[in-house]
């Protein structure tokens, strides 16, 4: 047993734990658990538990279905709630002969962030979540209702929304996990949380805690969060814009003071790899039918692929870095929703913008217009190309991708690909109200 594991059964024995939960993600970003009694620990560190891997979605094959979930001892984390004595670890899911299982998405994100540090690189990720609260009574009755009706920034003194969100940002903190901006957004009933930034695999594994913490809190105060992009035509979407930084040992590998916008060639570079791959990840960073709602809805989601300093319209942009703040460069990619897998869209980040790095892209001109008031021969002409306009298109995308086979491995990127047009398919079969409306009674 390492010294780390030791620690968690001090802690546990102090603490008090009475269940500890094994946590670990499926390839569509589904948090499972397994929930194990104290006197398991030791054993827990020495062999893993085991578990059926054919049952978890894209984990395993049903003739290799065993697997194992190792606890990882660095991220235990007792968990804040109203009940006490439980704790979490993450695990890495590894086969009966302890070989990293391929469908594990925490390790296709580690095996990517260890790539990076080979080329003497840590990638740091800080996202900024959006998300819905619906009354949970009147959604049971089929209806929508937002628990307030106040806008972006607005300060509200209807206590519900404010609660939820006060409740989620102090239990986060209780677990450690920093929160840097709290605030409403555009929609009715619209919250967004923003963590502060570490390195990606944390971010990824904060993002399983915190979803779970809001819907936790959200049901306490009899409430529906949710995370789907677009759930209502007439209120903008939910976005999980991502600023993504390099660091080099202690020196932010983005800052350049002489460089135009304080970006450095290896930032130019990061961003071109983005801009360039952007097609083929976009399935993984918007991986359902209704993520393109949101990115073709309007709201201030992106549509099309260009860059540009403080651009709200595009898909990448270079916020301005604070004059005596070198460690603040970064760059925000803006596609992302919040109903990713963390895992595989940090990894396809990465990937692309290492790519642009690795194979010295040159980056464009930065787009300083409002992209979506351009016409679309106006954009042509500035060589600015559309964002995949529907999951259909961007699983094809993703199937050429090269990139993203080596990225994300065989078998989870095999299993994304069946599974995102198995999605394509049956939602390609619904009759839609839309559909009866309009055709229906001319027809
Ligand atoms: N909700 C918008 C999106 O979907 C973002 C709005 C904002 O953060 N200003 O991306
Ligand atoms: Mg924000
Ligand atoms: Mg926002
Ligand atoms: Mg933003």
């Amino acid at each position: 047993m390492d010294r780390q594991q030791e620690f968690v059964l001090r802690s546990v024995q102090d603490e008090e734990i009475r269940f500890i939960q094994l946590w670990f993600t499926d390839v569509l970003g589904v948090l499972k658990s397994v929930t194990i009694a104290p006197a398991e620990l030791e054993s827990a560190f020495a062999e893993g538990v085991g578990f059926d891997g054919s049952a978890v979605e894209g984990l395993a094959r049903v003739f290799e279905a065993d697997m194992i979930a190792r606890p990882d001892a660095q991220t235990f984390q007792v968990l804040a709630g109203p009940e006490t004595g439980l704790a979490r670890m993450f695990c890495d899911i590894v086969t009966p002969d302890g070989s990293p299982a391929r469908g594990d998405s925490r390790q296709v994100l580690r095996r990517m962030v260890a790539r990076a540090l080979d080329a003497g690189l840590t990638f740091y990720t800080h996202p900024e979540v959006e998300f819905y609260l619906f009354d949970e009574a009147a959604y049971r009755e089929g209806r929508l209702v937002p628990v307030d009706h106040a806008g972006y920034f607005e300060h509200t003194i209807t206590r519900l929304g404010t609660d939820v969100r006060r409740e989620v940002v102090s239990r986060l903190e209780a677990m450690g996990i920093l929160v840097e901006y709290a605030h409403h957004e555009g929609g009715p009933g619209q919250h967004e949380i923003d963590l502060r930034y570490a390195d990606a695999l944390t971010t990824a594994d904060n993002l399983m805690t915190f979803q779970t913490i809001v819907k936790e809190v959200a049901a306490e105060n009899g409430v529906i969060a949710t995370f789907m992009p677009k759930p209502m035509i007439d209120a903008p979407g939910s976005g999980m814009h991502t600023h993504l930084s390099l660091f080099e040992a202690d020196r932010n590998a983005f800052f350049d003071p002489a460089g135009e916008y304080q970006l450095s060639l290896t930032g130019r570079r990061f961003i071109a790899g983005l801009l360039r791959h952007a097609p083929e990840i976009t399935a993984l960073t918007c991986q359902h039918v209704n993520s393109y709602k949101r990115l073709w809805g309007g709201g201030e989601a992106p549509s099309y692929i260009c860059w540009g300093h403080n651009n709200r319209s595009a898909l990448v942009r270079v916020p301005l870095a604070k004059p005596d703040k070198a460690q603040s460069a970064r760059v925000e990619y803006r596609a992302l929703d919040p109903s990713a897998n963390p895992y595989l869209a940090f990894a396809a980040l990465l990937a692309a913008g290492l790519a642009g790095i690795e194979g010295e892209y040159d980056l464009e001109e930065g787009a300083e217009d409002d992209v979506w008031r351009l016409s679309d021969a106006e954009r042509r002409a500035l060589g600015i190309d559309a964002l995949p306009a529907s999951l259909h298109r961007a699983v094809e995308h993703l199937e050429a991708s090269e990139l993203m086979a080596s990225t994300l491995g065989e078998d989870a990127f095999d299993f994304v690909i069946r599974n995102k047009h198995q999605e394509w398919q049956d939602y390609r079969a619904q009759i839609t109200p839309f559909e009866l409306d309009r055709f229906l009674p001319g027809s």
